[in-house]
């Protein structure tokens, strides 16, 4: 039976790939910083459980709140690397990338005063096109990677990727998950899927995933905020980034009743 790691990609409803054209990063600083409300929801709800999971906290963010890594890092959360300005990687080349990491590792190590040991990079856009990304992250010091989705999706994914962790250039990579359901690779990884799924079959799907291998959960603070700011954006970008919204907060108990999660670094044995 494999075990479910849950990650949380700390950035705001702004800084996400659906807003790209809207808010570009020069604008972030103009808008509401609204990360608290799910965070502090998150938070909340992990602690009343006893139970820990990772935070993949985007630099700019850490450099504009610098008390959050101090908060997880006493309730004993592990803090990975969401890069810094969540360009993803298709928009930028090797040495932009490097650039890009070292920066929110200068914040991040700074702050959390302990060495970083997972990345996840923007949006899953790490794909056979982007695998270069690997080596760079290995050459920094990262343990583990985890920003693939084995599924086919028009922005990402490596539909033949392992599901379970895996070793390869020279760095762990821990992708998300997805099953096979009547031949056809369905993702149940968090996110929008959790958000469009009605519980009961999200919940169906991670037991069956659970019995090919370990499980990694991804969610975002903006997910659990219902009043963030609406952004007009076109209906298919518009679907992804509100649908289910109002009662995310609700599922997300129920899972955590349901599967006691962990850190992903513990998925690595
Ligand atoms: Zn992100």
């Amino acid at each position: 039976m494999g075990e479910i790691a849950l990650s949380i990609d700390v950035e705001d409803w702004f800084c996400v790939r659906n807003m790209g054209q809207k808010i570009p990063f020069k604008e972030w600083n103009q808008c509401e910083f609204r990360v608290r409300k799910g965070l502090d929801f998150i938070l909340e709800e992990l602690s009343q459980r006893n139970l820990r999971a990772t935070f993949f906290v985007l630099g700019w963010v850490a450099e504009r709140s610098p008390q959050i890594v101090r908060e997880l890092k006493s309730a004993g959360h592990e803090i990975g690397s969401h890069g810094y300005n969540h360009q993803p990687l298709d928009l930028t080349d090797p040495v932009g990338f490097k650039k890009d990491v070292e920066q929110s590792l200068a914040i991040l190590s700074s702050q959390a005063e302990l060495p970083i040991e997972g990345y996840r990079a923007p949006s899953f856009s790490i794909t056979r096109d982007t695998y270069w990304a690997l080596g760079i992250l290995r050459d920094l010091g990262f343990r583990y990677d985890s920003s693939i989705y084995p599924v086919r999706h028009p922005d990402y994914g490596i539909p033949d990727f392992p599901t379970s962790p895996t070793q390869t250039e020279g760095i762990w990579e821990v992708p998300m998950s997805r099953v096979n359901l009547f031949g056809m690779r369905v993702p149940v990884s968090g996110g929008g899927y959790f958000r469009l799924y009605p519980y009961s079959l999200t919940r169906s799907l991670l037991k069956k995933a659970q019995r090919d291998g370990d499980v990694v959960l991804y969610f975002h603070p903006w997910e659990f905020d219902e009043n963030q700011p609406r952004v007009s954006l076109p209906p298919l970008k518009k679907f992804r980034h509100y649908v289910g919204l109002e009662k995310n907060r609700e599922k997300f108990r129920r899972l955590l009743d349901d599967f006691p999660v962990k850190p992903v670094r513990e998925l690595l044995h």
